[in-house]
Parts: structure tokens; sequence; C-alpha cells
């Protein structure tokens, strides 16, 4: 039998290969068929494998067939970002630097995915180095919105979100620095989670600000979301600042429901330049779970003004470091002719990056200058401790934070690009949960009357997934949001 992928969530594919409901292969030849298809007016992946996932997938299956435990994502395909490090296949980073790069080796996230029966199918478009808000910043082609293709995807995640939306994949894993999972989540109308720092493996991710990138999940509904991030999550030895704890039991946190939870609503989330259909429909969202059974308390975070300025330091000062190793000579691009070794590095870089990363790297460079660094690096880590220390104030009085990911729906293409800054400010509500390493949830809270979807932000404490997945699964219970599908492109 044949399902029909468009809209099935992830967790109903894993069901339906382990009962012989459907094999793994069919599967995949229904999303090969759907990328070939859509994808060319979307533009979610820069590169589709599918020898390998038919290989992968037939492999499974005969599993299946000979009576063995597949894992407990066996036979679903998914798509990665094109920021894991995927052993033989090119992985860019949706850079024209590494163009042609094919890593000797498995990003940990990506290894355990295919240890629990995932299939890859590809991977997915990205703003370069994950710099970005909309995907365009992708050296490649821009992705275009599957709920209005004249609009962004949001981003750096944008691929990973809008092939989860356009059911081309079950579902994805990409990162987030500032906002790249949530923000795109949001602005398609999926699920993403950013959990705690530490909680997920940056080995095999390739960097853009160490101390801020997280990976993590997207999914069709929660409970999919809940499902990778209990494959992925968990302790790496592999990576000196992964959190030494198991992965928690979030598929049951999605289903206990939240009676009694104590839910806060920051003030400073809910500013003017906020669109009014945005508001409306969080606002909306907090009535929901007020009747689902949790109390809602207003409660402040402080800091919050300072939070774009302070992740914007410490975001280029981590990328001027990390985007030094691009110098034609270790990895992918490198210039046709150079007459000494600082003309190679100098033409390798200036040909290979785009000009966000060109920007940044002279923005880190600059506040991490001898004489600008207590001005300004040094500031931003003091203040970064400041806004860590408003969650942890919260979370002493309440179990979760309730507010906006995005302050406007999915905006149209081109229309920030001469203006980094107004760029950067669309960022408000997603950059501070990353500078405090908390957890925090993005998932579709209604649609505006032109039909692009809302988001709603779940915040936890640190090591607090479980509160997280608890909220949004009785939100999703409670809502219809998320069964509502973009139409197919034509
Ligand atoms: N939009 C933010 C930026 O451009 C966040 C990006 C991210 O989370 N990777 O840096």
């Amino acid at each position: 039998m044949t399902p029909e992928v468009r809209g099935l969530p992830l967790v109903a594919q894993a069901e339906g290969v382990a009962r012989g409901t459907w094999k793994s292969r069919d599967l995949v030849e229904a999303y090969l068929d759907r990328i070939a298809r859509l994808d060319k007016r979307i533009g979610a992946f820069l590169l589709v494998d599918a020898e390998g996932a038919r290989r992968a997938a037939d492999s499974i299956d005969r599993k299946v067939a000979a009576g063995e435990a597949v894992g407990p994502l066996g036979g679903v395909p998914v798509g990665l970002k094109d920021i894991f490090v995927t052993r033989g296949i090119e992985t860019t980073a949706g850079s024209k630097i590494l163009k042609g790069f094919i890593p000797p080796y498995e990003s940990t996230a990506t290894a355990r995915l295919a240890a629990a029966g995932a299939v890859r199918l590809g991977k997915l478009n990205m703003d370069e180095f994950a710099m970005g808000s909309s995907n365009e910043n992708s050296a490649f082609f821009p992705v275009h919105n599957p709920w209005d293709l004249g609009r962004v995807p949001g981003g750096s995640s944008g691929g990973a979100a809008a092939a989860v939306a356009a059911s081309l994949c079950a579902g994805t894993l990409g990162t987030d620095t500032g906002g790249s999972i949530r923000q795109p989540a949001a602005l398609c109308g999926v699920v993403g989670i950013k959990p705690t720092y530490g909680r997920v493996s940056r080995y095999g991710v390739i960097a853009f600000a160490s101390s801020l990138d997280h990976p993590g999940p997207f999914g069709r509904t929660v409970e999919d979301a809940a499902a990778l991030l209990e494959v992925v999550a968990g302790h790496d030895p592999m990576d000196s600042t992964s959190i030494p704890q198991p992965a928690g039991r979030y598929r049951a946190a999605s289903k206990t429901g939240i009676a009694g939870m104590r839910l806060g609503v920051p003030k400073e989330y809910f500013q003017a330049g906020m669109d009014p259909e945005v508001e409306a429909a969080v606002r909306a969202a907090l009535d929901e779970l007020g009747r689902a059974g949790a109390t809602l308390l207003p409660v402040s975070l402080p800091h919050t003004e300072y939070a774009i300025a302070t992740y914007y330091l410490i975001c280029t000062a981590g990328a001027s470091s990390n985007l030094a190793r691009y110098d034609g000579v270790r990895y992918g691009h490198r210039t046709a002719e150079a007459h000494s070794l600082e003309e190679l590095y100098g033409k390798t870089r200036g040909e290979g990056f785009g000009a966000e990363p060109k920007r940044r790297i002279v923005l880190g460079t600059y506040v991490l200058r001898a004489g600008y660094y207590e001005a300004y690096y040094g500031k931003a880590l003091r203040v970064r401790r400041l806004i860590a220390n408003d969650f942890a104030a919260a979370f002493a009085e309440v179990d979760a934070l309730v507010a906006p990911v995005s302050p406007t729906p999915a905006f149209k293409l081109g229309e920030r690009l001469s203006d980094p800054l107004q760029m950067y400010l669309g960022d408000i509500y997603t950059v501070a949960p990353p500078l405090a390493g908390v957890p925090a949830l993005s998932q579709c809270c209604g649609f505006t009357k032109s039909g692009l979807p809302i988001g709603l932000q779940t915040i936890g404490p640190a090591l607090g997934e479980e509160a997280v997945f608890r909220v949004a699964g009785a939100y999703e219970a409670r809502t219809d949001w998320h069964r509502r599908l973009p139409e197919d492109p034509a």
C-alpha cells in the first residue's frame, strides 16, 4: 500500500513501517515524487540523495520482513539542514566556500537519527553559515514559503521548516543560534524546538557562534518533534559542552496535560510594533492554555531590550573566529590563482563568502579587537549574564513562559534585504533564550486573514524540555491549526 504522505505525522509513518502496513521504500518514493514535482517552486533541498535513501529504506524493509527491530524512527524519511556534516555527502552550510566539501565523518545528531532507523532524503537549504532570518542569504537560491510562494520561509533553517510544511519529508533537523529553528517554524506553521544548550551534541555541526549554537528538530506535530528529540538528545563525549544526562521522555510529557501549571507571560514580549494579528492569535492561545487548566501570571524579563545588541555582538565575535578556518587550504573553495599565502587567503575568502558572513566577520573582529574588547565583547558577556538571570528569576515563579515567536508573519522575499538592521530587529523574541541557554519551542497558534501561519513560543527552564512539551502538547490537543496544510504549488 502506498500511503498519502501529505500531512502524515512522522510517528504514524514509523508505526506503519513497524506494523508492515507500508514499506519504508514506499514512503521514500512518495517523498521523492513530491520533491521532484514541487521543490522547483519551493527550493528546500540543496541535495537529494535518492539512491542512498532507497538503499537505506530497503535495508529497513528487509529487517521488518525478517522480524527484526528497526528503531523508534524505523523507515521514516527525514531531511537535514546542510549544516550537519554527513559522511560522503556534500555539505555546504549554504556557502560557496564549502561547495564540493565531502566530509570524512558524520555528525552525532545525524548518526543517532540513522541508528534509530531514519532514512536520509537529502540536505536542506539554509542561510549561509546559518546567518539570517529569511533564507535569502543562501549562496545558492532562496526558499519560498509553502503558504505563499512570494514570501520568505524564515531562517536560517528555512529549508528545514519549508520541507516539513510542504510534506517533502517527515521531519528535519535544524540549528538555532538566535531563532533559526523557532522563527522559520513559526513562519511555516510547523513545530520546532531549540533544546537546552548542550542537550543535543554540536559534534559535526558546522559552527557559527559556538556558545549559542543549538541543534534541534522540526516536526509536523508536537509529538513528532518530541520523537526526534528523544533520539538525537543525550550526552556525547565528542562535544565538551554536551550535558552528561540522558534524553528525557518528551513524547510522554506532550500528553500529560497542564492542569495546575503556572505559565508566565513576559510583558516585554508584547511591545508596540507587533503585528496586531500576531498579537491577537497569541493572546487567544494564552486564553486556551488557561482553559486547559494552567494559571497565567504576568512576569518581567527586564533586560529584554538589550537582547538584540548583546546577541549580535556575541554571535559576530563567534562567527569571526569560527570562520577563520576557511582559508582555501583545508576545505572547499580555493581561489584559482594566488602568488602569496596572504593573497590565497584574501582571494579565497573574498570569493567564497557572501555579504552577510563578511559583514559579521568584520563586526566580530572589531568587537574582539584589543582596546575595544572590554567596551563591546566584555560588556556583552556581562549583559548576557543579566539576561540569563532574568530567566532564572522568572522560573522561580513559573513553570514555563509563553510568548510570540516573531513580531510579524512571513514577509515578502526581498522586503528586508536592503536593510540588515531591520532584519536583525525581527529577532527580538527569539535571541534571549539561546543567550540564556534555555529550551524554547515554536508551534502554530493561528493564521492571518491572508492565510499566513502565526507562532506561539513556549520557553522552559534549563533542562526543562518536559515542561515545554507539556504546554505545547496540551495546546495542540485543544486546537486544529497543526492539521491545516498548504496547497501544493501548481
Ligand atoms: N536571525 C539570527 C541571525 O541572523 C539567528 C540565526 C540563527 O539562529 N542561526 O543571526
